[in-house]
């Protein structure tokens, strides 16, 4: 059976890969759009077309004597095979997640010695995942290189086996993909893979059913996709392995030719693959395990437990655990079934930045899949943090999450000229306050700000004071899906009956609940953000900008403004129509790193890892500028709130958009 291993080619020799990914379009520089297209079909057809791959791979395997296949319902069938031809003793594994989250856990428990071949190769990562982002980032050219020329694995595993015999340990390496016709792909980013074959005694190879793919051509893209996809979260993988286990470098070979089985078990492992196919979940398995989620999320790179890659294995199994009948949700993903009690803290650390949506290269949905484990504490268990059953009383009983403000709705427009719509409801717009910015003190200076354009720009704008209650996001977002319906009724019927047309916000959580989410509730509006509604005003000459003082300024985009709403050029076009010199952080725009204010953050305790905003400041810090301006409250106010952490050393003043320009 031909075993292909792939490398990553080193920095010199990397070229035409585009070429041979891309073939027959083989003049095409491939965009990451392509490839993540191409990648798409792949797994679509592995998923649609799983019993007929599986037939066609049995009778291709036919052909290979020397391969003993073994089909496993479950993670205990492959353990009996595993047991069998191990007995016990060591054996060594890759990084694969069906050999590390499947089988890992049950071969300690039964007490096998696991080496973890990886680190055999590496030294310890120093830095600390938080530093993520000071590597060098591959550029998109770098991650199409070629690849070494695949190796034969079983041929280099019989020519070495009778040069130097074998070791005393077992290898058991997850696959990354497998022909219809039987070849197998791997992929090593260090010669962990071919050692493990050039020295084991035994050799054991799993793969999932859902990595069986149509051609070889289509396995190699895959595996491929999976180095380009996961190359740059490789030094976090290995960070924290602080001590080495026994490693195979130190066993002797010790097990002469003649006693060595050249034959490569072969493990087609289930384990409720097929059964999720059957379910709304299937998508999950159209992950590759390539773990570009986890270089992207916030929460991992904080060191906090949440570990994106990980969600689509640990929902399978939840799925399967408490065996449910799959045909109960009837896919409605907001009617969650699983098992919640072991992901207490990391179903809580996401923020809903969507970065890991945005990186993951076959659309997997973390973000519903944690809402809907959210809705399952919260809805179906009541099981939840203080602060999150906190923050839902509060909205529930005040109509705001901000417990303990001394502000009112109407405080902030002492002096403006603003009417609430009770008063007068001829106006232009409506202008949506929000919770925070006329809650919470710092935050309050944005509203004012928005209130003095108006002016200046001669719009009349009406607010809804008293009346305006929380739209209902944070709600919707810590699991409280009822609560969400209830604000949002009642301000969808509220607004109707002041015949409220259009709306401006400063809040892009309030402008995406309105704009996207309300419209399933009857409530069109037409919403504008602030970004969109300055821009306009600057273009029609209604807002005039004064020549000042030129300072260095950075923009953060808030996640709900730009990769749930595209919003990333107007804010960029208002900075730079002001006195401003503005420079650019390096992780901008798509790829723009979190606040950590979302996903009801802003009321959660961030009591594990680091501090996300500060560390988002601390990326602000190293552009040089003056000021960090952003366009969203909560933003605002995890700045604030790094600015004045001990553990930040320099500073740099915090404010929104329209802030800004007042200042102008
Ligand atoms: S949405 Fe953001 S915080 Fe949540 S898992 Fe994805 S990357 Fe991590
Ligand atoms: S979920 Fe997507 S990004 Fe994460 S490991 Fe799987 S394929 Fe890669």
């Amino acid at each position: 059976m031909p075993v292909l291993l792939m490398e990553p080619d080193s920095y010199g020799k990397r070229r035409r890969y585009s070429e041979i990914l891309m073939e027959p379009r083989r003049w095409l520089q491939p965009t990451l759009e392509d490839v993540k297209q191409r990648l798409k079909e792949i797994r679509n057809y592995s998923l649609d077309h799983l019993d007929e791959l599986v037939s066609q791979l049995t009778a291709s395997l036919a052909a290979y004597p020397e391969v003993e296949i073994t089909f496993a319902r479950d993670a205990g069938q492959a353990m009996e095979t595993i047991r069998g031809i191990a007995g016990g003793g060591k054996i060594a594994i890759n990084k694969s997640a069906v050999i590390g989250s499947e089988l890992v856990p049950t071969l300690v428990a039964s007490g096998y010695n696991v080496i973890e071949s990886y680190y055999d190769q590496f030294e310890p990562f120093d830095n600390r995942p938080s530093e993520y982002w000071q590597l060098p980032v591959m550029t998109f050219e770098s991650r199409f290189q070629s690849f070494e020329r695949p190796v034969d694995l079983a041929a280099l595993r019989s020519g070495s086996i009778q040069k130097n015999g074998t070791k005393d340990f077992i290898g058991l390496l997850g696959v990354n993909a497998i022909s219809a016709q039987g070849t197998v792909l791997m992929l090593q980013h260090m010669p962990n893979i071919s050692k493990v074959f050039e020295q084991a005694k035994e050799l054991i190879l799993v793969a999932g059913l859902d990595k069986i793919v149509k051609s070889l051509d289509d396995a190699i893209f895959q595996t491929k996709c999976m180095a380009i996809f996961g190359s740059e979260v490789l030094p976090l993988t290995l960070h924290g392995k602080a001590k080495r286990e026994s490693s195979i470098d130190e066993l002797p070979f010790e097990i002469p030719p003649e006693q060595t089985l050249a034959s490569i078990h072969l493990i087609l492992l289930d384990n409720g693959r097929s059964q999720i196919l059957q379910s709304p979940y299937k998508e999950l398995l159209a992950c590759i395990d390539c773990r570009a989620c986890n270089g992207a999320c916030p929460a991992y790179l904080s060191d906090k437990p949440l570990t994106p890659s990980e969600l689509p294995l640990k929902f399978r199994k939840d799925l399967l655990e408490i065996g449910t009948d799959l045909s109960e949700s009837k896919g409605d993903i907001n009617k969650p079934f699983m098992s919640v009690e072991a992901k207490k803290d990391e179903i809580w650390d996401c923020t809903t930045c969507g970065n890991c949506n945005e990186v993951c290269p076959v659309g997997v949905k973390h973000v519903d899949t944690i809402k809907a484990l959210r809705g399952s504490m919260v809805m179906e268990k009541a099981v939840m943090p203080s602060t999150v059953s906190r923050t839902l009383k509060s909205i529930e009983d005040r109509g705001h999450p901000w417990r303990g403000t001394t502000l009112t709705r109407t405080d902030w427009a002492h002096g403006l000229d603003i009417k609430t719509l009770a008063e007068d409801s001829d106006t232009d717009i409506l202008y949506w306050v929000g919770c925070t910015e006329a809650l919470e003190n710092k935050s309050v200076n944005i509203a004012k700000a928005m209130g003095k354009l108006f002016k200046l720009a001669g719009i009349k704008a009406g607010i809804l004071g008293t009346e305006e209650s929380c739209c209902g996001e944070p709600a919707r977002h810590l699991g409280n899906e009822y609560l969400f319906q209830i604000q949002a009724r009642k301000n969808i019927e509220l607004m109707r009956s002041y015949n409220v047309k259009k709306i401006v916000t400063a809040c892009p959580h309030c402008y995406n609940t309105i704009k996207n989410e309300y419209p399933d509730f009857g409530g069109e509006f037409e919403v504008i953000n602030h970004t969109q509604f300055i821009a306009n005003l600057l273009n029609e000459g209604k807002l005039r900008i004064h020549e000042g003082e030129r300072r260095v300024v950075t923009y953060h985009d808030p996640c709900y403004l730009g990769r749930y709403n595209g919003i990333y050029e107007l804010p960029r076009q208002i900075l730079n129509s002001m006195s401003v010199i503005f420079v650019e952080m390096k992780l901008n725009r798509e790829r723009g790193f979190c606040c950590g204010g979302g996903g009801g953050h802003m009321w959660l305790e961030e009591n594990l890892g680091r501090r996300i905003g500060e560390m988002r400041f601390e990326q602000a810090i190293d552009t040089g500028a003056q000021i960090l301006a952003t366009a969203c409250p909560f933003c605002r106010q995890m700045f604030d709130e790094a600015a004045q952490a001990k553990s930040v050393k320099k500073s740099l003043k915090v404010m929104d958009i329209a802030e800004l320009l007042d200042g102008q």
